[in-house]
């Protein structure tokens, strides 16, 4: 059965004392999860350490990274490599957030190097991709997805592919309170999916989880997780809040 995953962003908010009270009530929500689900939480990196400590008691609950280095090792102020998030046991990192791309110049091919580098570690990379509204409007996103996952993933193993969760975060509803309606998401998963065979064949294609970004809520991530190619989500604000994220980890299937 492929993985169902819920995964928190909760990029640059809360302080440590609020991070901590957050995942404490979360913890006593007390969800079990069966073995095909996951809860994963990408906090800051000051954070990891308290959160991977927390979440690890509890089945299929782990701590992710926002982020890593592209480089190995080295003078590279300011930097956390991958090797780093290995040695205090960080089993995911998010790689290619939209946000990432727009204010600090990330591009296809430094995803690239960033994944590799997560892989050689045996960090699970949730890898991003999405387009902004002007390509939506023309019709132009599969053809952009197409681009990203070529530039970025298609150069892996078919071992190495199957290690990657893939998040579809279509911009325009990142933090808009716009979120693509389910049959929007499903046509792009299965998209992604189908592009996804084509380079590896369908049943690499179909293990591969495909989580759905874009202001997913505790009212909407029931429906949006029903779609047969949509195995989860990667949610922002929603996640801030115990009560809605408890639900939206209810609601994988
Ligand atoms: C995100 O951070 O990846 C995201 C989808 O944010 P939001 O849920 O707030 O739209």
């Amino acid at each position: 059965m492929r993985k169902q995953i819920a995964a928190a962003n909760w990029k640059m908010n809360l302080t440590y004392q609020q991070g901590e009270e957050l995942l404490d009530t979360i913890l006593k929500g007390n969800i079990g999860l069966a073995d095909h689900q996951y809860a994963v939480f990408a906090v800051p990196f000051p954070y990891l350490i308290m959160a991977q400590t927390k979440l690890s008691g509890k089945k299929n609950y782990a701590a992710a990274a926002q982020n890593c280095s592209d480089q190995p090792a080295g003078a590279y102020t300011g930097e956390v490599s991958a090797e780093m998030l290995k040695s205090i046991n960080i089993g995911y990192c998010v790689l290619g957030h939209s946000e990432r791309r727009e204010y600090f110049s990330e591009h296809n091919q430094s995803l690239a190097t960033k994944t590799q580098r997560c892989l050689e570690l045996g960090i699970t990379p949730i890898f991003c991709c999405g387009e902004p509204l002007s390509i939506r409007e023309v019709d132009a996103q599969e053809s952009y997805v197409e681009a990203q996952l070529k530039e970025s993933l298609f150069h892996f193993s078919a071992e190495e592919i199957s290690r990657i969760v893939i998040a579809y975060e279509p911009i325009w509803a990142i933090g808009t309170g716009k979120t693509a309606t389910a049959e929007q998401a499903q046509e792009m998963h299965a998209c992604i999916r189908r592009q996804l065979a084509s380079k590896y064949g369908s049943q690499v294609a179909d293990a591969i989880p495909i989580l759905y970004g874009g202001s997913v809520k505790a009212g909407n991530a029931k429906e949006l997780f029903s779609r047969p190619d949509v195995d989860g989500g990667l949610v922002g604000g929603a996640s801030l809040v115990a009560a809605d994220f408890l639900k939206i980890i209810e609601s994988l299937k």
